[in-house]
């Protein structure tokens, strides 16, 4: 069966990728690279190679033509193709053929050494934006040296200068709260008293010889106030991610309060990810006004099913709240395949809509401008 064309006005976006982080810029050995493919910690020597994965096949099918190879190749012929390119060319090849209008860089997850926003933004041939990871702003100011007293300031100063500064702007924050604390949040936005005796407890058990790493429910809470009094959107890692997450408390469902509670201020909170509770997501997106959603991550490891997963996402969620994002992270391949699947989920989704008459050719192409690009250019008021 051939496969379909994508719809044009589909094709034709540029999308705004609303959330995603650094590549590594080094070439990288089979090992290196199948530890960066999923979430997987590393290689899966039980489960044999990472390439047997709907991830590693779409890695196969998509990015092996980018790289002038031809459909399918095999793992070790893309391996070498994409040594004897080398990364920065690799890198460049597979962000131009993402097609973006712009990027919004996550910069808190710096396990090692990743392109900035700026290099980034110049690869893609886009404009490159910052989203300072909140968890990040306080685990730097605990490490600075502070007294619990003056911590709330501190933060306070900090994620203002940031937003102030020049450079590549800071449209966004983002809480890892999932991770760390779960996201079973209060609503209430704790008190000065109660920052500073969290505040209190947490550096009283920071340790020389340890990272500095914040797991607390009240100071989660107290930086998600700080960025929304500063009029920033907020990110929250919801759902699937490395084997760090429990999954159970990273359900949106359990961020209902907080969502109730912060939705008179009306900005933007942005659910990330979300798979499996893409349905949730879509419900809450669906109930509170400022609450907006994506399917980041899962599209690459969903591989050829990540259609599946957009139409569910889009059963609930308005089509004014879904954004589109890659998360992709360490490999270039995976801005190339976020964007691809995307694209091909989307243009798949609307064309079984138009061919059951269930909308018009006009409300598709108004809906691909939306998800693809302007609910993000909304949200984070990009330029343009
Ligand atoms: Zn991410």
């Amino acid at each position: 069966m051939p496969m379909p064309e994508l719809l044009p006005a589909v094709a034709a976006l540029r999308l705004v990728d609303h959330h995603c982080h650094g590549v590594v810029p080094e070439d990288l050995s089979r090992a290196g690279f199948e530890a960066l493919l999923t979430e997987a910690e590393g290689a899966s020597p039980l489960g044999g190679s990472l390439f047997d994965t709907q991830a590693g096949l779409a890695v196969r099918r998509w990015c092996a033509p980018v790289l002038d190879l031809p459909r399918h190749a095999e793992p070790e012929e893309y391996l070498a193709r994409r040594a004897e390119l080398g990364h920065t060319e690799v890198t460049r090849r597979l962000l131009r053929a993402a097609g973006l209008g712009g990027l919004c860089v996550d910069t808190g997850y710096t396990p090692r050494p990743l392109l900035s926003p700026a290099e980034l933004a110049g690869a893609a041939g886009a404009p490159g934006y910052e989203i300072l990871r909140l968890e990040r702003v306080a685990e730097e100011v605990a490490g600075s040296g502070t007294s619990a007293a003056d911590f709330a300031g501190r933060v306070h100063e900090r994620l203002a200068a940031s937003v102030r500064a020049g450079g590549v702007r800071v449209v966004g924050a983002k809480s890892v709260a999932a991770y760390r604390a779960g996201l079973a949040l209060a609503p209430e936005r704790p008190g000065p008293r109660e920052v500073v005796a969290a505040a209190g407890r947490w550096l009283a058990a920071l340790r020389p010889d340890a990272p500095v790493r914040l797991a607390d429910e009240v100071l989660h809470r107290f930086l998600v106030y700080a960025a929304l009094d500063l009029g920033l959107p907020v990110q929250f890692h919801v759902g699937y991610g490395d084997s760090d997450v429990h999954l159970a408390r990273a359900n949106p469902v359990l961020l209902t309060d907080l969502l109730r509670a912060t939705a008179p201020a009306g900005v933007p909170i942005v659910l990330l990810h979300n798979y499996p509770y893409h349905r949730e997501a879509g419900y809450l997106a669906q109930v509170f006004p400022h609450v907006f959603a994506d399917v980041s991550l899962a599209m690459h490891n969903l591989g050829r099913r990540a259609g599946a997963l957009l139409a569910e996402a889009l059963e609930l969620t308005p089509f004014g709240k879904l954004l589109y994002a890659s998360d992709a992270c360490g490999l270039p391949e995976l801005y190339h395949l976020g964007a691809v699947l995307f694209r091909r989920a989307l243009s798949e989704l609307l064309r079984d809509g138009l061919d059951e008459d269930s909308w018009t050719e006009r409300d598709a192409v108004r809906i691909a401008a939306m998800v693809g690009a302007g609910n993000a250019s909304r949200v984070y008021r990009l330029p343009g």
